[in-house]
């Protein structure tokens, strides 16, 4: 099943990358071997906690090289990705670091994409094998794999499907991916896992949620994103005592590594991996595990701090470190977490492509409440430009472009995002309004594209208006971003309808879902209207839209 046919990796070349090795902030290294660092000099550390699952660094060392072998057997190559659609797990960890290894990235892909998001993927990576649990909350995830394997014959071959909870009548078509993770039954001995990744291939891919398309692929390279988890763990105060609660999905960057699951486990600490982020369940595994660091968005934030001081909260007291980010949060959001959770508050602001900021955990209250953050690395280069292309005047605000040691330099086979998304010197183009606050701390004030950010979600708002356009019943729609109490933005779908039909938002709801569009993204709110405004252009004014979605 080896689709070992050549892609095409966007690789920062020239001048660049020979002064990021030259000044080591590139090292030849690949980044299963940043993760598992610790598992020679300290084999009986807890590394890895799920359920009742508990794994050492060690153990999860044995594993992850058990399961390259083990994906080399099945012939699973140098370049060629796999999909990993999975929850939160030791399947998820030990895949992901295994492929890496391999340099077969798996391409991190949430849950709650659907039939929508994962046929454009899967036509973009062109997968060797896709993993995937076999039902999730409640979706047949295995009905979905096998359409999409049997829809996509690939000229070497159909994708494997590698199941985690299959059943046996599943055994024809499908790999235990459960069993393929395993630690292997004796002492591992090393060898047999094929040829592995050099430092400049792929390491793994995110996903991005662009303005007009479905996912965009970002394949993020050993010696790059590499950099990002050898630093990230001290801007958190991650070291070997850590105990890292991921309970947002570890396919996002945000949770993987920043510093996150990769990063906990490169420091030699502790992750623990949850299902849910609702505080009853993670409160509980807090005060169990005595976890000192977890990532939350905004909204999720709020809720921990109300939560806490119910009564019969469990202890939370070691708790150290709250990171908040992937959206903006409100002062009110984040400023009785110190008390309400007896722990600091770290506000993240970054992205998929690269790019990352954080408040420093002894800033004064200022900083930490009312930005977003510094770059990590002092390599990181920022521009914030006006619409002309010119540097904003201190303290103006424009958009925010980027470069640097660990923000990519193009998509995976997507060269008309490249041309909109990156500029010819290398640029990433981030779509964010940011202002530098006299700290030097970067303040997010809105943003140049048209994605609906919900809580952290992002929602493509032109992909809502094509597929809402398609309802027989619909003349035209387009999306934008209402004002959230908590969530900050929801989705507010405005429709035309054709004449003689109405409409109500259960029913275009229903709609997009048949059309196999992830649930998070579907409209909250539907505004049936006569006509859009339109911008003398014949594009449909959704700053018009926007303002007046916020002033109902
Ligand atoms: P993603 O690639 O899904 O991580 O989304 C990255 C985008 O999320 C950024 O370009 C911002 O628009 C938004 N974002 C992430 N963190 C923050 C934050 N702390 N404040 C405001 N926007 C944020």
């Amino acid at each position: 099943m080896s689709r070992a046919a050549p892609r095409r990796w966007p690789v920062i070349a020239g001048e660049r990358a020979e002064r990021y090795r030259r000044e080591g902030l590139w090292r030849a290294e690949r980044i299963d071997e940043i993760v598992l660092a610790h598992a020679a000099s300290r084999p009986g550390a807890p590394a890895l906690v799920c359920g009742e699952r508990r794994l050492t660094h060690g153990e999860l060392a044995a594993a992850v090289g058990a399961a390259a072998r083990r994906l080399a057997a099945l012939g699973v190559r140098r370049g060629s990705p796999v999909v990993v659609q999975l929850p939160n797990g030791v399947e998820l960890v030990v895949l992901t670091l295994a492929l890496s290894r391999l340099g077969a990235p798996p391409v991190l892909t949430p849950v709650t994409l659907r039939a929508f998001e994962l046929e454009h993927i899967v036509s973009v990576t062109r997968p060797a094998a896709l993993a995937l649990p076999r039902r999730h909350a409640r979706f047949d995830h295995l009905a979905l794999g096998r359409a999409l394997r049997d829809g996509h014959p690939g000229p070497e071959g159909p994708m494997a499907l590698l199941v985690t909870g299959g059943r046996p009548e599943d055994a024809a078509d499908t790999v235990d991916l459960t069993a393929l993770c395993a630690p292997p039954d004796g002492p591992y001995e090393a060898g047999g896992e094929g040829e592995p990744a050099g430092p400049g291939d792929p390491a793994v891919c995110l996903l991005s949620n662009g303005t007009t398309g479905r996912p965009k692929v970002i394949p993020r390279l050993h010696e790059a994103y590499g950099h990002q988890l050898r630093h990230t763990p001290a801007v958190a105060g991650v070291g070997p005592d850590a105990i890292y609660l991921a309970v947002m999905p570890a396919t996002h960057g945000f949770v993987l590594g920043c510093p996150g699951v990769l990063g906990t486990l490169s420091a030699g600490g502790t992750v623990v991996l949850g299902g849910s982020a609702e505080p009853a369940a993670a409160f509980e595994l807090i005060e169990r595990e005595g976890v000192t660091h977890t990532t939350l968005v905004p909204a999720l934030a709020e809720r921990w701090a109300e939560a806490a001081s119910e009564p019969g909260t469990p202890d939370l007291s070691s708790l150290r470190v709250l990171q908040v980010g992937g959206a903006r949060p409100h002062p009110r959001q984040i400023e009785r977490i110190p008390e309400a959770l007896g722990c600091r508050v770290q506000q993240c602001y970054g992205m998929s492509e690269g790019l990352l900021c954080y408040t420093a955990l002894d800033d004064p209250d200022e900083v930490v409440l009312g930005t977003q953050g510094r770059p990590l690395s002092p390599a990181d280069e920022i521009l914030v430009l006006d619409d002309e292309g010119a540097p904003v005047a201190d303290g103006g605000v424009g958009e925010l472009l980027t470069r640097g040691p660990y923000t990519v330099a193009g998509y995976l086979g997507d060269p008309a995002a490249d041309a909109s998304a990156f500029t010819t010197d290398g640029f990433y183009r981030t779509g964010d309004l940011v202002r530098v606050h006299p700290s030097g701390a970067l303040v997010v004030e809105g943003r140049t594209r048209d994605v609906v950010n919900r809580g952290g979600e992002k929602i493509p708002a032109a992909e809502l208006d094509l597929l809402a356009a398609e309802h027989p019943a619909v003349a035209a729609a387009a999306a934008v971003a209402a004002p959230h109490p908590r969530f900050g933005e929801i989705v507010c779908l405005y429709v035309v309808p054709c004449a003689g039909r109405s409409l109500d938002l259960e029913d275009v709801r229903a709609f997009l879902r048949s059309r196999g569009l992830a649930g998070f993204k579907l409209p909250e709110r539907l505004e049936v209207v006569d006509g859009l405004p339109y911008l003398g252009i014949g594009k449909v004014d959704k700053a018009a839209l926007r303002r007046r979605a916020a002033a109902r």
